[in-house]
């Protein structure tokens, strides 16, 4: 294996999370009538699309804000948390600046939002304000993420937020984020942000009423599922595109929802209407239940495994894969093959199997330079190879989270 360069620095900064406040109230919620157990939420992450927000020729749908909001009025009222995920900011600049759609370079696309994002908070200030409360501007980018202070900061800031009783809304920042920080899409940012405040439920709006095992725009017997344990690779390929204005569409939230399962979170993924809400502020079924994977991975282990952005790649023999994946262990320098990347101590790595597949993705204990040195050795060797030791492994345990089923061994 070669060493290239380094595609990106990350920083690390690792500060114990905080406990999180609890909310006065919550709702009960049945995914499907008399077969499950009652599931119960005190706190809720909303994604509203472009195509929802925005009408025909990109102004302001209030019909649809006006009853939303007063839905949003009515969670608050029992004590749950909402915080609202919302595009359309690019949708609303295009008209102000005279953009057409067809115009997709990202300088053009973050004049708009930049031009958008005011007009769409102030309709968000404006109707909630008339529901009788007060709204917050979050915006975001997938940097803020990688570094854990600026994590926690922005977790904090929303947990202050609904604390005050305020309503989160959250955007990407378009104007300053480049493509590969992007998170491309909002539905992929709401998992995260479902993940970031440890939501219990997350709500991805859609165009159609639920997911279908075909596409229903093109397959008239396509069926609507009530519930999804699994997220297939046929689901996903039946899954549709996005529309005209947004940038998801059924695989993207289908995507999302992946996100949010392996958080532990379960996502609803529902007609973007008000009634929506409102029969979820009723604790009545509405649209697709995507269940979320057991076991909750903890806060930490959770930025691990989706914030971060690789930096690298350690390549591991049949013996370290077998006592990583099987028994619980760290990864040990006599259990490395090749690494890929010019990573940094502290940074994110992929960990992979002899045959490339992913085996999971850990923060590295020694910088790319000095792995590379390591790699076969017996960790009582390290001193005397490097001179000093930062400990026996190369990814502990508890830095590292496992891809797949039984993964979330937080
Ligand atoms: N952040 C974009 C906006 O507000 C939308 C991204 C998306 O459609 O998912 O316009």
């Amino acid at each position: 294996m070669v060493l290239l360069p380094a595609s990106q620095k990350l920083s690390v900064a690792v500060f114990p999370g905080r406990q999180l406040l609890p909310h006065r109230g919550c709702i009960d919620y049945a995914p499907r009538m008399n077969t499950e157990r009652v599931f119960r939420f005190k706190r809720l992450v909303v994604k509203v699309g472009s195509s929802t927000v925005t009408g025909r020729g990109g102004v302001v749908n209030h019909d649809f804000l006006k009853p939303f909001c007063q839905a949003v009025a009515a969670f608050h009222a029992k004590g749950v948390g909402v915080v609202v995920v919302s595009s359309g900011a690019i949708a609303l600049g295009r008209p102000m600046l005279g953009c057409p759609p067809a115009e997709k370079d990202l300088p053009t696309k973050q004049a708009c939002a930049a031009a958008g994002q005011p007009m769409l908070m102030q309709s968000w200030i404006g109707e909630l304000e008339k529901a009788g409360l007060k709204a917050a501007q979050i915006l975001i980018t997938r940097d803020d993420f990688k570094d854990r202070r600026r994590y926690l900061n922005a977790r904090e800031t929303i947990h202050r937020l609904l604390e005050l009783g305020a309503i989160p809304i959250v955007n990407e920042n378009d104007t300053v984020a480049v493509d590969e920080i992007q998170f491309g899409d909002n539905d992929n940012l709401a998992s995260f942000v479902a993940g970031l405040v440890d939501s219990d439920l997350l709500v991805l709006l859609t165009d159609v009423e639920a997911v279908f095992d075909a596409d229903p725009r093109k397959n008239k017997s396509a069926r609507a599922l009530s519930k999804i344990d699994e997220i297939t690779d046929e689901l996903l390929q039946a899954a549709g595109e996005a529309g005209a204005l947004g940038r998801g569409g059924m695989r993207s939230k289908l995507l999302a929802a992946r996100t949010a399962q392996q958080f532990g979170i379960p996502t609803v993924i529902a007609k973007g209407e008000a009634l929506t809400l409102e029969k979820l502020s009723k604790g009545h079924r509405t649209g697709t239940w995507v269940s979320p994977a057991e076991g909750k991975m903890k806060s930490r282990k959770r930025w691990i495994a989706h914030a971060l952005i690789p930096a690298g790649e350690i390549r591991v023999d049949e013996g370290a894969e077998k006592a990583i994946r099987q028994h619980g262990k760290s990864l040990l320098p006599g259990g490395i093959a090749g690494i890929r990347g010019n990573f940094d101590r502290g940074d994110l790595v992929e960990i992979t199997t002899l045959d490339g597949r992913l085996l999971g993705r850990g923060l590295a204990c020694y910088p790319a330079i000095e792995v590379l040195r390591l790699c076969g050795h017996r960790s009582d060797e390290i001193r005397q190879i490097l001179g000093y030791s930062a400990g026996d492994e190369v990814v502990h345990r508890d830095d590292m989270v496992i891809q797949g089923k039984g993964g979330n061994d937080a």
